[in-house]
């Protein structure tokens, strides 16, 4: 994991479609607090699958709902919009929120 934005890691794709490294927020910011509940599995509405997400991606989203733009699943092999062209969530955490909302 990595808190900077300019690192090569994160525009690098490997062969199982993650990226070589991912962006977090930094340990002192996400220590400031949570405005969600630290979830760690989300559904892809699209295919059904669930992807589990390590603590720190998982801190930064509870700390700052919209710091990403996409995310991950492990059965298409690919990242995708949180939000999908027509507006619409294409991931829900376990509780059955919107991931970034
Ligand atoms: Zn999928």
């Amino acid at each position: 994991m990595t808190t900077d934005r300019n690192d090569p890691k994160l525009r690098r794709i490997k062969s199982d479609g993650q990226q070589e490294d991912y962006l977090v927020l930094s340990d002192e910011e996400r220590a400031k607090g949570f405005v969600r509940p630290v979830q760690h599995t989300y559904t892809h509405l699209a295919c059904g699958t669930t992807t589990r997400c390590g603590q720190k991606i998982a801190e930064t989203y509870a700390r700052e709902p919209n710091f990403y733009g996409g995310t991950f699943c492990v059965h298409c092999g690919k990242h995708f919009n949180l939000i999908d062209d027509s507006g619409i969530p294409a991931f829900k955490w376990d509780d059955g929120r919107a991931v970034g909302e």
